[in-house]
């Protein structure tokens, strides 16, 4: 039998966020779009363009700012005119909670200058009274052309659905386990209120779904439900995903899982960065599970054995660190040079164990002497064994060669 790859794209109606240059689509298979998040106070109009145009240039395709209140909300056109200006065309999406159907009405510049609203169906859910905060920003967001998301939250999970499903669990004649009721929950707290915008007037191509869980195993379950039950555009993550290696590693397990069932349409990393750190790490993450997986592909990959005890000396590690970096921050110049450069493949390479083979699967390749070999560093081209480097420009002679092949 062929041993398969992943699952074909679950089919959903794309929606196209923002207009001209930096318009993107969510769905509707169109490639996945990386998406990120500010941490600035949106009211402070330097610090948040600043920190927008750092994503955007780091390769957000979409970055959402927070709109809590007045303040917030008459910064966000002018931080799209100061973004346009510097042109950093990147769609803005504006997060709102409990008062964005008044934000919106009351700063109609903020309703325009945004290319999609996020909405949380746990807080301003389309029940009871909260129906006039629902339906207000869906109406909003039919009058300005705009996208919506809906996003329910398993730490805002709307509490009447789940209190009903509760009660109808607990008189069933086989009730499920809590947690189980919570993932409907969910799942419910989503669809309808989706299908409930779509009754107002949002047409479906205007919606995105998520419904975050901070718990790996809830949340593919969850969205493996939604993607079942619907064909809305789907938008991936974990929320709450944590700190350092943990937040990264369990981010990439859950949407890693979905994404290769063929699941998602955009994705987010929502890490919680060191105090001061850096913001666009959570853009890079997106960007290499993406191209790890095979789903799109942004800079040229480098592959690199983990170094063993066959690499006593630094050597190694300084020059696959230092090919990494050049590349890195070589890119934004290359892109415009040397178009389709990000499908290059570079392997550094520890020892003769792997090395040989590892590079000849690369476009190029270089394998290091390990501990006790000849001190002499075969490099591969296409395949084939094309040079032996030595000595201590070894580095800028390997990048020299790279350079060289792809102008070729
Ligand atoms: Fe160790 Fe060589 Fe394997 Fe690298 S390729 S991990 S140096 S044995």
């Amino acid at each position: 039998p062929e041993i398969a790859g992943p699952a074909p794209r679950h089919g959903t109606v794309g929606v196209r966020i923002g207009e001209g240059e930096g318009a993107v689509t969510i769905g509707g298979g169109a490639p996945i779009v990386v998406q990120s998040m500010t941490n600035t106070d949106t009211a402070d109009v330097d610090a948040t363009v600043a920190q927008v145009a750092a994503l955007a240039r780091a390769g957000s395709e979409i970055v959402r700012i927070t709109v809590d209140r007045d303040e917030a909300a008459a910064s966000v056109p002018k931080i799209r005119e100061r973004l346009d200006r510097v042109g950093v065309h990147v769609p803005l999406v504006g997060d709102f909670h409990y008062i964005g159907h008044k934000l919106l009405s009351d700063h109609p510049a903020c309703a325009e200058a945004l290319a999609k609203y996020r909405i949380n169906p746990g807080n301003v859910g389309f029940k009871e009274k909260k129906d006039l905060q629902f339906s207000t920003i869906v109406e909003m967001a039919a009058r300005h052309g705009k996208a919506v998301r809906i996003g329910a939250n398993w730490g805002s999970l709307d509490e009447a659905l789940l209190t009903r499903l509760m009660d109808e669990n607990a008189r069933s004649e086989r009730p499920r386990d809590a947690r189980a009721v919570m993932r409907e929950a969910m799942v419910q707290s989503a669809l309808l209120s989706a299908d409930r915008a779509v009754e107002i007037g949002l047409p479906k191509d205007r919606i995105v779904l998520s419904a975050k869980v901070s718990a790996v195993q809830d949340l593919i379950a969850v969205y493996r439900e939604v993607a079942r039950r619907s064909d809305y555009a789907i938008h991936l993550g974990l929320t709450e995903a944590g700190m350092g290696t943990k937040g990264v590693v369990a981010a990439s397990a859950a949407m890693g899982v979905l994404l290769q069932e063929g699941i998602g349409d955009t994705i987010r990393y929502s890490l919680t960065p060191e105090p001061g750190g850096d913001r666009t790490v959570e853009v890079k993450a997106a960007q290499e599970l993406l191209q790890t997986m095979g789903f799109r592909t942004f800079v040229p990959l480098v592959a690199a054995c983990p170094g063993c005890g066959r690499t006593t000396s630094t050597v190694f590690q300084e020059l696959a660190r230092d090919i990494q970096n050049w590349i890195a921050t070589s890119m934004p110049e290359w892109r415009k040079t040397y178009p389709g450069v990000e499908t290059l493949n570079v392997a550094v390479m520890g020892c003769i164990v792997n090395g040989p083979g590892e590079s000849k699967h690369a476009d190029i390749g270089i394998s290091l002497p390990g501990t006790g070999e000849s001190p002499s560093a075969p490099v591969f081209i296409d395949g084939k064994k094309a040079l032996t480097l030595r000595g201590a420009t070894l580095a800028k002679d390997f990048e020299a060669i790279v350079i060289d092949y792809i102008e070729r």
